[in-house]
């Protein structure tokens, strides 16, 4: 690992590395496992020389945008973690090219800025469009795959930039086709259209006051824990066992949200991890209902 560390020092250019670096402070949790490697990097050449080291040294190797849809397990994780920091919006007519660590919140105010409509869905989800085309984010009945023309990426293997249309993401509900493989988004094209500066702000302002009363922004969280049921809505039934408030270590499911799993004193990962195992037991005891996890554990 020395020797590897060594070469990341002597190779990469524009990047940060660390070693046995605490991911809690990555993600939204606020709590997690020690990465070996984390490197951020705002250079695609970066990215690519890290591919190759990692390829050569067998060493696994995830992406991270702003982790807000990640739990890192106590015993962390034996590889490198790379947080992708290329942040470029442009805007040309309704044409919006953004780097893949560009933040959703910055994104929708230089959109809004440019008096576009279409992303205001976008706006209060807390995470880069990397992520969310990852996971084909949505909220108010948009979803991320509504507005994408194309996704460039780095090619895991072969270290290549490729280019692929909004029908090879193959998007559904909270996924791409980057959960099936490990290739790193690196931009989007996003098609937007000509709208009103003060109809998109109101939306977004009565989005972002929805989100405020209804779901537990205080504490930290990863957002929903669990998928929609087919169905069914699984924060109505996580609700209706009785389980809002349940507490195990320092994490609870949220009294205000029963979807949301916070972190609500200190919690460790584990804590969360056996509230989720709970949550799901004792649903599918009381509902017969099984519910899928929506938020990654590494
Ligand atoms: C308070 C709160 C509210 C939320 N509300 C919503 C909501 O309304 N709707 C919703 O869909 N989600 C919601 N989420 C979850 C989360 O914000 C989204 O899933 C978001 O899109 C994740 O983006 P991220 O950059 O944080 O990704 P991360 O959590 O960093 O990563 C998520 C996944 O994407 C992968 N990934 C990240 N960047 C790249 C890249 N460049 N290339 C390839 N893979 C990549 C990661 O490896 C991982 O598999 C919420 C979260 C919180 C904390």
């Amino acid at each position: 690992m020395n020797s590897v560390y060594k070469e990341f020092v002597s190779t990469l250019e524009h990047s940060v590395i660390k070693t046995n670096e605490n991911m809690g402070k990555y993600t939204s949790f606020k709590t997690g496992g020690n990465a070996n490697f984390f490197i951020k990097t705002k250079s695609i050449n970066d990215i690519k020389k890290i591919l190759e080291i990692a390829n050569l040294n067998n060493i696994p190797l995830i992406v991270l945008g702003n982790g807000s849809n990640m739990l890192f397990k106590e015993s962390g994780f034996d590889g490198i973690v790379l947080k992708i920091e290329l942040d470029k919006i442009i805007i040309k007519n309704e044409t919006v090219t953004v780097d893949a660590g560009a933040k959703n919140a910055i994104i929708s105010k230089k959109i809004l800025d440019n008096e576009l409509q279409g992303f205001e869905f976008m706006s209060g989800i807390p995470g880069t469009i990397g992520g969310a085309i990852r996971m084909n984010a949505g909220a108010y009945g948009g979803e991320i795959k509504d507005l994408v023309k194309n996704v460039t990426y780095i090619d895991y293997s072969t270290t290549k930039i490729e280019t692929i249309t909004n029908k090879e993401c193959n998007f559904s509900y909270r996924h791409s086709v980057f959960g099936n493989n490990k290739n790193i988004i690196i931009s989007a094209e996003l098609k937007l259209k000509k709208g009103s500066k003060e109809e998109i702000k109101n939306k977004i302002d009565e989005y972002t006051k929805y989100r405020k009363e209804k779901q537990p922004w205080e504490y930290p969280n990863a957002g929903s824990t669990f998928k929609r049921g087919k169905d069914f809505i699984t924060s109505k039934i996580i609700d209706e066992c009785g389980l809002k408030g349940y507490t195990i270590g320092g994490a609870q499911v949220s009294t205000k949200h029963a979807g949301f799993i916070i972190n609500k004193n200190n919690a460790t990962p584990t804590d969360i991890l056996k509230l989720i195992e709970y949550v799901k037991t004792t649903v599918y005891k009381k509902t017969g209902k099984l519910i899928e996890l929506e938020i990654e554990i590494i």
